[in-house]
């Protein structure tokens, strides 16, 4: 068995905690590798290393520090599909699915490229008479990843080269479900001439983290999990005086109005529910269909969904993967009889579902549940698993006070023809991310990444423009060159100053 452990400085360390996690391959069930979980003295280690090169990146050129990302960039693009095979190995997403995640990852290190025109300060001349003002944004200093398993390759580059183009050091803590991505890209950083204990990857878990929370030098924390861990996270690193950006679960819904075309929205109801095995936290999780869309949308749902070709990651024909876990995926297969014990319709049961071949692979059918109410676990709970709930609604009205009602706030979509009841959801809707006959509104690189609600704890969103507020301290310098010889001396005067 392969055993991961740490990227320290520049360079593999071994795991000296005794500790372990299991790293399954979900499409065989087989454990190929282990992974070591930190003690908080190799966390130390891993925070000493990032605070040591912080003191040196931090003066170094935007020139110099470009230029490694434009290289890192091309070593990434080179490296894709090797990255995306990891992917799947250990989270199971099928390979083109991956080849997304990594795509979608690699915007924002083309961001990071461009991070001059980001850290552009602002200068006020002759704001009084010889006086000129400057904003600048500097660095924060160490900054603490700590990332879900979902995404194993893009969440780690949402964060890191938007922080180490800052000027920051940056200490990774990859999910230990699915860990190698994230050693992966690290690696690969390294290749790309960034100076050692810039970037480093410390695998474990709920010691690392709870110890990277608590770390004098760890100064900001950049959390993407669930719900529950985000607002620990948010809390503990608030309590040891870290700046922090906490992003939760998330329960996404999508109204269907019923002037919509509802094929296109079928389809796309399908691709967002069932897409990486519904573990997405931009997944469609609940359909909304509103008025007479209701028979036939779940009809066309239901269709599709029964087409669905299920089975390893590994193979071109397979649209879905496995789950991550065996645990997880009985869990999300319990959600199917308890809604229909609590009253809902199971229009496509997924459940006992298996895949020839692999009989110990953590495979689940896409579960298609109609007539689901708020009150029901599958609608209150984060299922993350392919079970679409739909929900049937009356009216626009009862159907936006459904969404708004959600304790979640991440991602929506609207599904219409008509341009005036879409602006009137876009500007009513209580969520961070809408689509307009899009179902998952991910934003590109240059816009930010982040909910509302329980899908947030804190304020700034993540990349672009908020990712670099959050990467920087704000730094004002009021500047007066006086001419003597024109002015003469001002004297003393212990008023507070004004300008003239
Ligand atoms: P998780 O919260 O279980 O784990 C996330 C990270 O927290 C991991 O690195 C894990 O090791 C660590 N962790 C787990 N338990 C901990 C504890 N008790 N104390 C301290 N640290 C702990 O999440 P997951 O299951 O890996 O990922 C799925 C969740 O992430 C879903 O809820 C999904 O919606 C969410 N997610 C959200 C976004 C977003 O952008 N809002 C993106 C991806 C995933």
């Amino acid at each position: 068995m392969k055993t991961l452990g740490h990227w320290i400085d520049g360079k593999a360390v071994d795991g000296t905690s005794g500790r372990f996690g299991p790293v399954y391959d979900p499409a065989t069930g087989a454990q190929p590798t282990q992974v070591a979980l930190a003690s908080t003295e190799e966390v130390d280690q891993a925070v000493a290393s990032a605070r040591e090169a912080y003191l040196g990146w931090r003066h170094s050129s935007l020139a110099r520090r470009t230029s490694v990302l434009f290289r890192y960039r091309e070593l990434l693009d080179a490296r894709r599909d090797e990255l995306a095979a990891l992917i799947t190995a250990e989270h199971g997403k099928v390979h083109s699915d991956a080849l997304g995640e990594v795509a979608r990852g690699l915007e924002v290190v083309e961001l990071a490229c461009g991070i001059p025109e980001q850290l552009k300060g602002e200068l006020s001349t002759q704001v009084s008479t010889q006086v000129d003002v400057a904003s600048l944004r500097q660095p924060v200093g160490v900054v603490a990843g700590i990332t879900p398993f979902n995404f194993p390759g893009m969440v780690p580059l949402w964060m890191f080269p938007l922080a180490i183009a800052c000027g920051n050091s940056f200490v990774l803590k990859p999910s230990e479900k699915d860990p190698s991505a994230a050693y992966f890209v690290a690696q690969i950083a390294t290749e790309a001439g960034l100076p050692q204990g810039v970037l480093n990857v410390v695998n474990g878990d709920r010691v690392a983290v709870d110890r990277l929370l608590e770390h004098p030098d760890v100064d900001a924390v950049s959390f993407v999990g669930s719900t529950p861990i985000a607002r620990h996270v948010q809390s503990r690193a608030v309590e040891h005086g870290k700046r922090v950006q906490a992003l939760g679960g998330a329960k996404n819904h999508m109204l269907v109005l019923p002037d919509a075309d509802l094929d296109y929205a079928a389809d796309n109801a399908v691709n967002a529910a069932y897409g990486s095995a519904g573990e997405r936290c931009m997944a469609v999780s609940v359909v909304v269909a509103v008025g007479d869309s209701a028979d036939p949308l779940v009809e066309k749902i239901a269709e599709r969904a029964r087409t669905l070709r299920i089975g390893p990651g590994t193979d071109s024909e397979s649209q879905m993967g496995p789950l991550i876990t065996r645990e997880h995926r009985d869990k999300v297969a319990s959600y199917v009889p308890g809604a229909a014990a609590q009253g809902a319709e199971v229009v496509v049961d997924g459940t006992g579902y298996s895949v020839d071949g692999h009989p110990d692979g953590f495979f689940l059918g896409v579960s298609l549940l109609d007539r689901v109410t708020p009150d029901m676990d599958a609608y209150r709970d984060e299922i993350f698993g392919p079970v679409l709930c739909v929900v049937r609604a009356e009216t626009y009205e009862e159907a936006i006070e459904l969404v708004n009602s959600s304790r979640w706030g991440n991602g929506t979509a609207i599904f219409t023809r008509d341009g005036g009841a879409a602006r009137r959801f876009q500007l009513e809707v209580e969520a961070g991310m809408v689509g307009v006959n899009v179902p998952i509104p991910v934003p590109v690189g240059y816009h930010s990444f982040g909910g509302w609600k329980d899908s947030l704890f804190g304020d700034l969103h993540i990349y672009g423009t908020d990712g670099v507020r959050f990467y920087t301290r704000g730094k004002v310098v009021t500047t007066r060159w006086p001419d003597p010889a024109k002015e003469g001396r001002r004297g003393l005067n212990l008023g507070f100053p004004q300008h003239d």
